[in-house]
């Protein structure tokens, strides 16, 4: 970090920690409540406040002070404040780390068919989360093709099982992450990995030491088939976001993915349109497969739309080398894109999830 944003970050802290906190009454910053301070050399600022689950709506107006203090400070030309509320409840000795118990939001992330980028947009908007401070974890329940090995970098490395037959996550880019790409060889043959998808979906969601997140990103396996009915309504998900690109094809997919998330009470928390226009270097766009298709259908579904992704070189290497541009490159233009998005989904967690709103963003 270069001198100039040590400053700006030593200053973030000092306003932060003169603003009182309600429950300990130490500053914000001494007591622990904030995590995730990030300072960007574009001036932007990200932090989240963790509040106490059981008085976390005295934490909004705490939250707004925090943001318009922080804006305050030389140098700082946006603020992302997120508050999340975490339950008190002292962990208990003993007690089982397995399971999604503790999981405060599951997020799924779907598409109607293989192709459209949907594993691309789940490690990214993970990674996205990851940045904006919260804990994270990334699921690959894509039985048929698992591609979070690949994306993720992990290559040979295996997770552990203890003595209580728990799984470990594997850790990377800031995420706890686990997939059936990882317990399987990935010359097994198609038929028996599907003989074997339930009892392996059901292993990766309660025999998983998740521990405490405050989301966890499901990259679901493409389509709207039995398996995929089957899934939604084995886990308590906060919402669904849908993948598609602009085409035609892709858009009866999407009133299909839409309709999936119907059966079950989950809300769409929006949909994203992948690969939706070529940027050449002079700035001219082409949308080679068609235009603003998915925002359109989204609106006449009355889902909310997110964002469109364009078809972009980085993004498709960094995919290739095991390394999310958002977790590698947070500046690029594209990963910036991820951000908002994350940021909008996060807003939709919040709207969408009554009565308790526990994740707020600003
Ligand atoms: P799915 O999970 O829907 O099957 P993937 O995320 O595996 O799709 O993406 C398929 C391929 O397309 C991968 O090689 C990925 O790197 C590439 N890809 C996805 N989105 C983009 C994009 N916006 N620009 C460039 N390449 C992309």
């Amino acid at each position: 970090m270069n001198n100039r944003l040590a400053l700006i970050r030593e200053r973030v802290e000092q306003r932060l920690d003169a603003i009182r906190d309600p429950a300990s009454g130490k500053g914000l910053f001494t007591s622990g409540r904030i995590s995730g301070l990030d300072v960007r050399e574009d001036g932007k600022v990200s932090f989240t406040l963790e509040a106490p689950a059981d008085v976390a709506e005295h934490y909004v107006a705490v939250r707004d002070r925090a943001d318009a203090e922080v804006r305050k400070v030389d140098g700082v030309r946006s603020v992302t404040a997120v508050l999340t509320a975490h339950e008190a409840k002292p962990q208990t000795a003993g007690a089982s780390p397995a399971g999604i118990g503790r999981v405060k939001h599951v997020i799924a992330v779907a598409s109607a068919k293989g192709g459209v980028g949907k594993s691309t947009v789940a490690v990214n908007l993970a990674c996205a989360f990851a940045g904006l401070g919260l804990k994270t974890g990334l699921l690959d329940l894509d039985v048929y093709g698992p591609s979070a090995p690949t994306l993720l970098g992990i290559g040979a490395q295996r997770p552990q099982m203890s003595r209580e037959k728990v799984l470990d996550t594997l850790d990377a880019h800031g995420l706890k992450t686990m997939s059936i790409g990882y317990l399987v060889d990935a010359a097994s043959p198609m038929i028996w990995r599907g003989a074997m998808a339930t009892s392996a979906v059901r292993q990766m969601l309660d025999e998983v030491a998740w521990g405490e997140l405050d989301v966890l990103v499901l990259d679901m396996p493409p389509g709207t088939g039995d398996v995929q009915v089957t899934l939604v309504q084995r886990v308590p998900l906060s919402g669904a976001v849908i993948v598609s690109t602009p085409q035609e094809v892709a858009l009866a997919d999407v009133r299909r993915g839409l309709a999936m998330f119907e059966k079950t009470r989950a809300p769409i928390l929006g949909v994203i349109e992948n690969m939706a226009y070529f940027e050449t270097p002079d700035g001219k766009r082409t949308h080679i497969f068609g235009e603003g298709g998915a925002r359109r259908t989204a609106e006449a579904a009355g889902a909310p739309f997110l964002g469109e992704v364009p078809i972009d070189m980085s993004l498709r290497e960094s995919c290739d080398a095991g390394a999310p541009l958002v977790a590698t490159q947070p500046n690029h233009p594209v990963s910036k894109r991820f951000i908002e998005m994350a940021q909008a989904a996060l807003a939709n967690v919040s709207r969408l999830n009554k009565p308790a709103p526990t994740i707020q963003v600003k």
